[in-house]
């Protein structure tokens, strides 16, 4: 037997004659994080207006883990919890479609995973790929194969013991997640959250005395899901990338949720009642990684891994200059980024109207030399161009779309439009194209990315009219051949969306 086939024996052995540690636990803690997309390295976190700092990186988690797992005292036991959307949106993350990310999650020793929206932008064939490198529990309770049962690649949940006490991890993924992700999503369906939850009640009170929530749902429907089920204990939160820095409570629930990318955990201490057989929460709050903070084994671990990254993703190609850049999601307004792409995608098209998502535009463009690597990080989905021929009047329905309430506006190049407040709810006022008022009945060449063109954020206005793709390039490429060309990214902050008395 060669040395590397003993050690496996050997660390296979310990792993299985290892005792349960947990036992005799009579306290809990649980180290939470969501939404990591793939987030290897540090990321710059606005602290307040005008100051940023950088924070975070897969290095830092690591190295926050193993200081709390060492400084944890006897009888206490550490559960580590990954609340979805794991690799999506970096160079790193998106390398070999996640496949070399699972090694690195695999370090982490999670005691379980729910499944995220963007676990299928590169369809589920491919996830189905990446759960069997996983070395934990991959949890998706609503994630149900079309006209059957739940997915074969997934669980509902899974059952731990800390002191004693059966505690039932249940994982949901948002049922909203053919809007949210690009797919394909095979025979998969996303059912409703509340429903399954109900459903498997019974099953999850026979099998353990406490029900942990892990999901990926956005925090509106874990409160949702903490008032139809006042029993639950805790909910350990993803999606909305919402940093609940003390914890929310519902009730006896506590709803925890870090703000996402690595930079922060969420961390939660609970009491372990035997006599009650309940856990209780003791605190909860958020920390967060400093960089100075990294663990180095795990630095080098990452820099061997992707070594062959930095030369092709951090070298500069252009500038951006202009106006500072703001960021797009949960902006009112036009954003610098946003111009610019939408009007990337009008030019691209040979369009008179570009139009493009906030939610599609996941950092801003820092102004000074720009890589491939910030253009991704702005741009990470495999979104094409469509073109559209739409009358007046379904573009100010589209619109108007955007102005509804929970959605966000559209970001718009060629054309401007405006809109009021009336008791809480936005109106379209005007819509310009070109400068000159939208006329009804005429056609206009309307472009925007592919995953609004087919209905995605809700929109389905688009996907009831016809459209063409442009051609296969992904936005990222076109902005990346764009900047190729003109050396030079020019935002500016012309107000396109306007808010009027
Ligand atoms: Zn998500």
């Amino acid at each position: 037997m060669s040395r590397c086939c003993a050690a496996v024996l050997l660390w296979a052995l310990a792993a299985c004659a290892a005792p349960h540690r947990d036992d005799d636990a009579e306290r809990l803690v649980v180290l939470h994080f969501n939404d990591l997309h793939g987030q290897v390295r540090p990321r710059a976190v606005t602290l307040r207006p005008g100051v940023t700092q950088p924070m975070g990186g897969i290095a830092g988690v690591f190295g926050y883990l193993d200081r709390e797992r060492r400084a944890t005292p006897a009888r206490t036991a550490v559960w580590v919890t990954d609340g979805g959307d794991w690799f999506q949106g970096t160079p790193e993350g998106n390398e070999d479609r996640g496949w070399s990310y699972m090694a690195v999650r695999n370090r982490m020793r999670l005691r379980a995973a729910v499944v995220g929206n963007h676990e299928y932008d590169f369809g589920e064939d491919n996830l189905v790929r990446l759960i069997g490198r996983a070395e934990h529990p991959v949890l998706g309770a609503n994630i149900r194969v079309a006209g059957g049962g739940i997915a074969p690649y997934v669980v509902p949940f899974t059952v731990e013991s800390v002191g004693g006490i059966r505690v039932a991890i249940v994982g949901l993924i948002t049922a909203n997640t053919k809007n949210v992700s690009t797919g394909p999503f095979g025979r998969a369906e996303f059912v409703d959250e509340i429903d399954t939850l109900r459903r498997l009640w019974p099953e999850l009170r026979r099998v353990a005395d406490e029900v942990v929530l892990l999901t990926h749902c956005g925090l509106t429907k874990d409160v949702q899901l903490a008032r139809a089920f006042p029993e639950l204990c805790l909910i350990l939160g993803g999606h909305s990338h919402t940093a609940l820095l003390e914890g929310h409570r519902e009730g006896r629930t506590w709803i925890v949720q870090s703000s996402g990318k690595s930079t922060a955990v969420s961390r939660v201490v609970l009491d372990v009642d035997r006599r009650s057989r309940r856990l209780v929460v003791r605190s909860a709050g958020l920390r967060r990684i400093p960089v100075a903070e990294a663990d180095p084994d795990t630095a080098r671990f990452l820099a061997a891994t992707f070594a062959g990254i930095g030369p092709v993703w951090d070298v500069p190609l252009g500038r951006v200059e202009g106006v500072p850049d703001r960021r797009a999601r949960g902006a009112p307004g036009s954003t610098p980024a946003g111009n610019y792409v939408a009007e990337v995608i009008r030019r691209h098209a040979g369009a008179e109207v570009g139009l493009t998502n906030k939610g599609g535009l996941r950092s801003i463009l820092a102004l000074g030399p720009i890589t491939r690597r910030q253009v991704f990080e702005l741009l990470p989905f495999d979104n094409s161009v469509a073109l559209f021929e739409m009358t007046g009047v379904q573009l100010s329905a589209v619109l108007a779309h955007g102005l509804e309430r929970g959605r966000q506006p559209l970001e718009v190049a060629g054309a401007d439009y405006s809109f009021r407040v009336v008791d809480g709810v936005r109106q379209l006022v005007a819509v310009r194209v070109a400068g000159a008022p939208v006329e009804p009945n005429r056609r206009y060449r309307v472009a925007t990315n592919s995953f609004l063109a087919r209905g995605g954020d809700g929109f389905h206005v688009f996907a009831e009219l016809t459209h063409r793709e442009v051609s296969p390039d992904t936005l990222c490429a076109i902005v990346l051949t764009d900047l190729r060309e003109r050396a030079v990214i020019r935002l500016t902050d012309e107000p396109r969306i306007r808010l009027v008395e």
